[in-house]
């Protein structure tokens, strides 16, 4: 059994259940997935294999996990190296270690990735916009392969973040995206050990090879 945590706050959570249901009948060994809804500092339970903090607001987020005492225990949670969290979008404000916002002394995240990250990236000419992601890591082949082996996703950008810049050796690129203001090729997720972020919504494409590449780290910490 593989169980999943969500965090339901606020956002798109619901699109994660179905992507991640679609995954699992698409790993090699099939899995008996259970999700579970997180709003509590209790449901935050140990023995849960993973956690995805889904795309929304991220100061809605963050004002919630203060109001309810969660934003420690959810801290606590992540950094348990046999526990697995993505984050998406604002999720991936979240997690991260520095935004502008912090730089400036304003709101805090849960600073637990070596990221830091740009909230609204995107935001002043183009709002959301689709773009293919470029896959910048071998190990992502596996799950992005299909009849052929590619090499690029179709990123859902919603008001995105992107990363700025990488803070220690321990974070990976796995994807990049074309800026379309600019055309600079800019850093949209990136993984440290048990932690992946991604810029864009994989749960608002057809193509759920994010959510099998999520679920393989899981089925992969739970081998060792
Ligand atoms: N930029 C938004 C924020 O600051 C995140 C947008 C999203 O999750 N789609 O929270």
């Amino acid at each position: 059994i593989v169980t999943v945590g969500l965090l339901e706050i606020q956002g798109a959570f619901l699109e994660h259940r179905v992507a991640l249901q679609k995954a699992a009948r698409l790993l090699s060994k099939p899995i008996d997935l259970h999700l579970v809804e997180v709003r509590t500092a209790e449901q935050l339970r140990p023995e849960m294999d993973a956690l995805i903090i889904p795309g929304g607001e991220s100061t809605t987020i963050s004002i919630y996990l203060k109001r309810n005492s969660m934003e420690e225990p959810l801290r606590h949670w992540v950094q348990n190296p046999d526990h697995v969290t993505w984050g998406t979008c604002a999720g991936m404000i979240l997690l991260s270690k520095l935004t502008e916002n912090q730089k400036q002394g304003g709101q805090s995240s849960l600073a637990v990735m070596d990221i830091d990250v740009s909230r609204n990236y995107f935001g002043r000419q183009v709002q959301s916009f689709e773009a293919d992601v470029r896959m910048s890591d071998s190990s992502l082949n596996k799950a992005f392969k299909k009849d052929t082996f590619q090499d690029t996703f179709p990123g859902v950008f919603i008001r995105a973040p992107a990363i700025l810049e990488l803070l220690s050796d321990d974070v990976k690129v796995l994807a990049t995206v074309s800026d379309p203001n600019t055309g600079a090729e800019v850093i949209v997720a990136a993984q440290q050990d048990n932690m992946i972020s991604t810029a864009f919504h994989p749960e608002l494409s057809e193509d759920c090879a994010w959510h099998v590449y999520f679920l393989e780290q899981i089925v992969n910490k739970k081998a060792t």
